[in-house]
């Protein structure tokens, strides 16, 4: 089956530049997000904006969203107006988001119910990686339609990896998202006692990134602002990975650490620490923001 005209939904801080990935690639893109700016520069990058959904849907053959949470990736496929009842048949559907492994188990079974084929697609990676096209992509569903989304994927993102059916991308995706916010608030707490006592945060992040204590946040991502020029921390905790979806994520991961009857101390933890920035209004604020906490070291 070949791929070449997509319809892309939700165009943020990740779904902006995985999207205009695709147009360097020379894909088709008809696009669409209820904030018009995020249309207008993708359409300024050669993308169609996708004003009528019904017909912009009968052209797709593949559509990709990505979304905030469940709640909105099932307003966009379902119900009456949902786009489940508008694809052609066979139509490839890739939804990138990060939401509960049940309910890509259910839009899975819907999308088999109208004959189309679903997988979920959440990534890691970071918007430097959505925009550099470098995302680690870990997917749910059958094999033969991994194949198929392969190479698009590879637009995207270096690491396409099949977790399994439907559902074991999603899981793999909190697994990773748990860690993430573990390192992350662990990062700044320990950065965070380094700085108390007198230390550089550039040097004590230069000794303990080639230390045993050596993580991806503090390559890539380190949350004191001025470390990593680029990192959201540098430009006043915009423009990341917003702490309202790591608090979404790991409410997923800890919803589904209860089911299977584990417990899990450090995530909670984690999560602790994240209500404790919604009770500061700091959910709007990248999750390296989590150093603002300790309040006389970051304002
Ligand atoms: P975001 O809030 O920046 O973007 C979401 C976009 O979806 C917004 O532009 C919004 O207007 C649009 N939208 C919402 N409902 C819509 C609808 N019904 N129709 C059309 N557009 C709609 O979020 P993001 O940071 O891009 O994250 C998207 C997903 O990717 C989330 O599930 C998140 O957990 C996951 N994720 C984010 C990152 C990151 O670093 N930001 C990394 C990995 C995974």
């Amino acid at each position: 089956m070949s791929i070449q005209n997509i319809l892309f939904v939700g165009l943020g801080n990740m779904g902006a530049p995985m999207a205009a990935n695709l147009l360097k690639k020379g894909y088709a893109l008809q696009v669409s997000d209820l904030n018009p700016d995020a249309v207008s520069a993708l359409t300024k990058q050669g993308a169609l904006y996708a004003a009528d959904l019904t017909q912009a849907a009968a052209q797709a053959d593949a559509v990709i969203t990505m979304l905030p949470a469940g709640k909105h990736v099932k307003s966009v496929y379902l119900g009456e107006n949902g786009l489940f009842g508008r694809l052609k048949p066979d139509t490839l559907v890739i939804d990138c988001s990060t939401i509960a492994a049940d309910d890509a188990r259910e839009l899975a079974a819907e999308a088999q119910a109208h004959r189309l084929r679903f997988l979920e697609a959440p990534v890691s990676g970071g918007i430097s990686g959505a925009a550099a096209g470098t995302l680690s992509f870990m997917i749910g569903g059958s094999g033969a339609d991994f194949q198929t989304a392969k190479p698009l994927l590879e637009s995207m993102g270096k690491n396409i990896f099949h977790a399994g059916g439907s559902g074991a991308g999603q899981t793999a995706k909190i697994c990773n998202n748990m860690l993430l916010s573990i390192l992350m608030t662990g990062t700044a707490e320990a950065l965070a006692l380094g700085i108390k006592n007198g230390l550089d945060p550039k040097v004590l992040s230069g000794i303990m990134a080639a230390s045993s204590g050596g993580n991806w946040v503090l390559d890539r991502y380190n949350p004191y602002p001025g470390v990593i020029p680029e990192s959201p921390a540098s430009k006043g905790y915009r423009n990341g990975f917003m702490s309202a979806l790591m608090l979404k994520d790991l409410d997923l991961a800890l919803d589904n650490a209860r089911t299977v009857g584990l417990a899990a101390p450090m995530g909670e933890n984690a999560r602790a620490l994240y209500l404790n920035m919604k009770a500061r209004g700091l959910l709007d604020s990248d999750f390296s923001a989590v150093m603002k906490l300790y309040t006389d070291i970051v304002k």
